[in-house]
């Protein structure tokens, strides 16, 4: 085991591996409050991957609606309670966050993935983990449209808090792939080291020749994102859509291109891209590229459990109407001040959540130019004054990709087609 530094926990961690940090990073930042559970990037994923004999039940992208549901079911509750089980009532953060990008969210004084495995006598594997069983994964999604209703009595909503902020009833889809992880629990556990971290992007991928389907990697990820196939007898998981993410699919043109599950999303909560990396994992800064924006400057973004230990690189922002203490449990400590800045946004967050889905180059920088004011009045009880702002978004190579304001603009049918499709 080594030590490494660990922002998102704001300490150090035992890990299989001494840290090696890509260049750049792959990371997103999808926005909870607009997903409509469409399913579209699910299949996106599927139609492009994993349609193949022995795939059946794989889903690389998954769409689950929260409380209840989950792919495989219940992946979240079962590593939490294992957890809680090799660290009873530890599992806490202490601790203030802060603008320190060392330490952004406090200090997680519980144990990873990787120090509860070590704190079992004896370590069962290198990460503590469980394999799911056929049932769970085989069917995603089955009754999980269901909001939690009036505590304690069956078949019942709510009739209170049916109003923001908070709703009583309530539930949100949480869209999934894998995280490409900078501490990768799949690679740490895989005694073939058939997983490695890409240097140049830090995309996790498997090497099919390598991986004789041990099932490790399948134990050891605790979000679940490394599936094996019975047919050739090897894991298999998401590989970022490389080829377009290198500008190689020929339909990227030699440009940097968002994966196939983000270019499809209907709701246009996804946005990827590629982050610069210190030599401690730390995000270099890098103000005007959206994704350091949206989680080290206005601070609406959180990673996924990251009290995992892994450190995702897949950040969310979290819905606004449920409740504090589910999202606390999911998000760590930053939700408070992540559903206050997204519920207030300032000039710059509304223009940079305009670049969500207007192309699917990677935006590797943007600019705002102000615009005229359009609108003065009240939101959730404070006074707010909204201007026509334009972004600008610049590609790999410096140059626009393309432009768009906080208004959308008003095209008026000419007379002649007035009556005409
Ligand atoms: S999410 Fe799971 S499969 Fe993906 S890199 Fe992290 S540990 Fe590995
Ligand atoms: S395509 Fe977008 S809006 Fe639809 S389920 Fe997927 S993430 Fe949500």
């Amino acid at each position: 085991m080594a030590k490494v530094h660990n922002w998102q926990l704001g300490r150090e961690m035992e890990y299989t591996y001494g840290g090696a940090y890509p260049e750049r990073q792959f990371a997103f930042v999808f926005n909870i409050n607009r997903c409509i559970g469409c399913q579209t990037c699910t299949m996106a994923c599927k139609s492009t991957w994993t349609f193949s004999k022995g795939q059946e039940h794989m889903w690389w992208a998954n769409v689950e609606t929260k409380p209840y549901g989950g792919y495989p079911q219940n992946w979240d509750v079962k590593i939490l309670d294992k957890l809680n089980r090799a660290n009873p009532g530890g599992q806490s953060w202490g601790g203030e966050t802060s603008d320190d990008p060392q330490q952004p969210y406090g200090r997680f004084d519980g144990l990873t993935v990787f120090e509860a495995d070590r704190a079992l006598d004896p370590p069962s594997s290198r990460v503590l983990g469980y394999l799911p069983t056929d049932e769970e994964w085989n069917a995603p999604n089955i009754y999980e449209d269901n909001p939690l209703g009036k505590k304690g009595v069956r078949d019942k909503l709510d009739e209170e808090g049916v109003e923001l902020p908070t709703h009583k009833t309530w539930f949100f889809y949480l869209a999934r792939i894998c995280n490409h992880c900078s501490y990768p629990a799949c690679l740490a556990a895989c005694p073939r080291e058939a997983i490695y971290k890409r240097p140049e992007d830090g995309i996790v991928l498997i090497d099919q020749q390598q991986c004789r389907g041990y099932r490790k990697c399948v134990e050891a990820c605790p979000y679940k994102k490394s599936m094996y196939r019975g047919n050739t007898r090897v894991s298999e998981k998401c590989i970022a859509c490389y080829p377009r993410v290198e500008g190689t699919d020929p339909e990227s043109d030699g440009r940097p291109m968002e994966t196939r599950c983000m270019a499809s999303c209907i709701g246009q909560i996804r946005l990827q891209g590629l982050v610069a990396l210190n030599e401690d994992g730390t995000w270099k800064e890098d103000r005007q590229n959206p994704l350091y924006y949206l989680v080290h400057v206005a601070r609406v973004a959180l990673p996924l459990y990251p009290q995992l230990g892994t450190s995702p690189n897949g950040y969310y922002i979290p819905p606004r109407w449920v409740p504090k203490p589910y999202l606390n449990q999911m998000f760590g400590p930053g939700v408070d001040q992540a559903v206050e800045n997204y519920l207030h946004p300032d000039r710059e967050l509304l223009a940079v959540l305009q670049l969500y889905r207007r192309s699917n180059l990677i935006i590797y920088r943007y600019e705002i130019e102000e615009g005229p004011k359009i609108y003065e009045g009240k939101l959730h009880g404070r006074d707010v004054t909204l201007y026509n702002d334009t972004v600008v978004a610049f590609g790999h190579d410096g140059k626009e990709i393309f432009r768009t304001t906080i208004e959308d603009p008003l095209h008026v049918r000419s007379e002649r087609h007035a009556n005409s499709i």
